[in-house]
């Protein structure tokens, strides 16, 4: 166990980010369990806090007699200085035990710029960062989250990863890990990790050989032992009625990121935008019914003291029952002073009445992501709404007291050309305009946001060339000359930090060498502004000699071998490569829970359905 000496803490900024001792945190004797899981989220304590998914997992770990779960989060940089002066190796918030005496430790992967915290992290716990460096006495490094998805970047890193839902996945992982352990550890590491490769859903990457053609491209990816499966396919929960939610979350001392109660309504999303990995990634739509989810929303508020309850999902608005959602949570927590929010909204009227519910008195700004500037544009990326939509929805918030609007927009989409871009500028004037006419005077305010588009891996876009960095800032540029009114307020994100995303959303194994190579330069916190050292990368790509434009910004060839073939996240390649021809040609596929099925292939494949209750009724 370590010891933090308090003149440490003192030191650091937020020193609540390590004190551990919340209320709901979990600490277990190691002697007494089977397995040991240290639950990783590569980034700040108030970033890693606000992920439900480790919280999920943390509880149903937790619940096993057998099992002790434990949290760990990236040090910030101060604390990280401190610790590497005072040789204070990583540790858990819970016991503190340091994380290379646990039996796994398992990273959750949400967004690509995290890589180099993960390596950060190992280092600082003392685990050698090569899966091949790693010998008994090491933890299984594992890894989950959409980035698994493609982890081939980080696959020389990770024993493990876990492909999909991870509820009962985790489960069999731990049961394989604490019966090779009792069996006294045959074959060593290896032993374990064929065990575990059996399992459905799980992908050790060292149990596959890929190679390269001249022209840099794959040739193939091959199993090289009997437990390694051509195709690993993702694990999905049918009914998430029946499985674990987290209802004791740990409760921190100091202000996360969404430091409030998160009711999952239901998981997935099958609206079919084109450029949305999520929408595969989390096939089909499965909601919870409205009364395990008004029992799950009792418990968190008895367990957490929250005075808020957010409604998160892909698409909150999409719930089947939201009103009677909506208005059952009121009625039973509103006299508690326990508010209910509504994160995401759809551009319609039916969500600003539900908005106007649920904010009672604050009126703080409404967002809407209609993504594109013009209807031609929406229609390739299959966003299905109208600008008449918007001036509807956004016509009602204003008439009903709203007076500030966000609107979230992408450049560097398939097919666009500049009069798609200006067209983000006309519809927010449309916006001011429409206040005008509405209250007869100035008075709104339009921020615009727009990101740059990342082509991620099994979407309908996975071929498609990125825009080079130069054109998107001349894009930007082009944007800004056109927003000149006070009034509206315009977003935009560093082309870099999206150059490098689409790097690794896309790579392959190559580019772990360019990973160890950044973060010895001293690569980390990359997705922080302040943090992120562009030049590092560029040097590392050329001392490994390899070029990133190879993999940003290469229109694929459909045939090619891409780097995460041997993944499925249950929906066909057909489907993917009719829905990339569709966008060329501005054809709208329907929401296959409302319309008829598209033909995806996840529900027959995985043997699983949608479960919409407002269809069942
Ligand atoms: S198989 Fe059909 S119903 Fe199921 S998610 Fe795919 S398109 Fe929707």
């Amino acid at each position: 166990m370590i010891k933090l000496d308090p003149a440490v803490i003192n030191r650091v900024t937020k020193p609540a980010r390590y004190t551990g001792n919340e209320l709901n945190s979990v600490k277990k004797d190691h002697a007494s369990v089977k397995v040991t899981v240290a639950l990783a989220l590569p980034d700040v304590y108030e970033v890693g806090m606000s992920n439900l998914g480790l919280k999920i997992l943390y509880q149903i770990l937790n619940d096993r007699t057998d099992t002790a779960a434990e949290r760990v989060y990236a040090p910030w940089v101060d604390m990280e200085a401190e610790m590497r002066a005072h040789h204070i190796p990583l540790h858990t918030l819970e016991t503190f035990t340091p994380v290379k005496d646990f039996d796994m430790i398992g990273f959750s992967l949400q967004y690509e710029m995290i890589y180099s915290n993960v390596l950060n992290m190992l280092d600082l716990a003392g685990i050698p960062l090569m899966t091949a460096e790693r010998d008994e006495r090491h933890p299984f490094v594992i890894g989950g989250g959409p980035c698994a998805y493609n982890a081939e970047p980080v696959a020389d890193f990770f024993d493990l990863l876990v492909i999909g839902e991870g509820e009962e996945v985790i489960e069999d992982v731990v049961a394989v890990l604490a019966s090779w352990k009792e069996d006294g550890k045959p074959d060593g590491r290896s032993g374990f990790l064929k065990r575990a490769a059996k399992i459905e859903g799980v992908y050790v990457p060292s149990f596959y050989d890929v190679s390269y053609q001249a022209d840099g491209t794959i040739a193939a990816v091959t199993p090289n032992c009997s437990e390694a499966k051509p195709a690993i396919i993702k694990r999905v929960v049918k009914d998430l009625n029946d499985v674990k939610f987290a209802t004791k979350p740990v409760v921190p001392y100091l202000d996360i990121v969404h430091d409030r109660i998160m009711l999952e309504l239901f998981r997935g999303c099958t609206r079919g935008c084109r450029f949305c990995q999520a929408g595969v990634l989390y096939r089909p739509v499965r909601e919870r019914t409205p009364e395990k989810l008004f029992d799950i929303a009792e418990q968190l508020v008895q367990n957490t003291g929250y005075n808020e309850i957010s409604l998160t999902s892909l698409s909150s608005a999409d719930y089947s029952h939201l009103r009677e959602i909506v208005r059952g949570l009121g009625e039973r927590f509103n006299d508690k002073g326990v508010s209910v929010s509504l994160p995401s909204l759809r551009i319609d009227s039916f969500s600003i009445e539900l908005a106007q519910e649920v904010q009672q008195v604050r009126k703080s700004g409404l967002t809407f992501a209609p993504e594109a500037g013009t209807q031609r544009l929406r229609d390739v990326i299959n966003k299905g709404v109208t600008e008449q939509d918007l001036e509807q929805a956004v016509g009602a918030a204003f008439r009903q007291g709203w007076s500030s609007v966000k609107l979230y927009f992408m450049i560097g989409l398939p097919t666009e050309t500049d009069e798609d871009v200006l067209g983000i500028a006309d519809l927010a004037y449309r916006v001011l305009n429409l206040y005008k006419e509405i209250k007869g005077r100035r008075g709104a305010k339009v921020t615009v946001s727009v990101s740059s588009f990342v082509p991620k891996a099994h979407t309908a876009f996975q071929w498609y060339g990125q825009n080079s960095t130069e054109e998107i800032e001349r894009k930007q540029q082009l944007l800004k000359s056109r927003l000149r009114d006070r009034s509206i307020s315009f977003n935009y994100h560093d082309s870099r930090t999206s150059f490098l995303e689409g790097v690794f959303s896309r790579g392959d194994r190559r580019l772990g060498k360019v990973l160890l190579e950044a973060w010895r330069g001293g690569a980390k916190f990359d997705g922080w502004s302040e943090y992120f050292k562009y030049g590092v990368w560029m040097e590392a790509f050329e001392k490994c000699g390899i070029d990133p434009h190879f993999y940003a910004n290469r229109e694929r060839n459909e045939a090619e071998i891409l780097p995460w073939q041997h993944i499925s996240s249950g929906v066909d390649k057909s489907f993917l490569v009719s829905e990339y021809q569709q966008a060329i040609q501005e054809c709208y596929t329907p929401d296959c829970r409302r319309s008829t099925c598209s033909a995806c292939g996840v529900c027959p494949g995985l043997g699983v359905e949608v479960l919409d209750w407002g269809m069942q009724a």
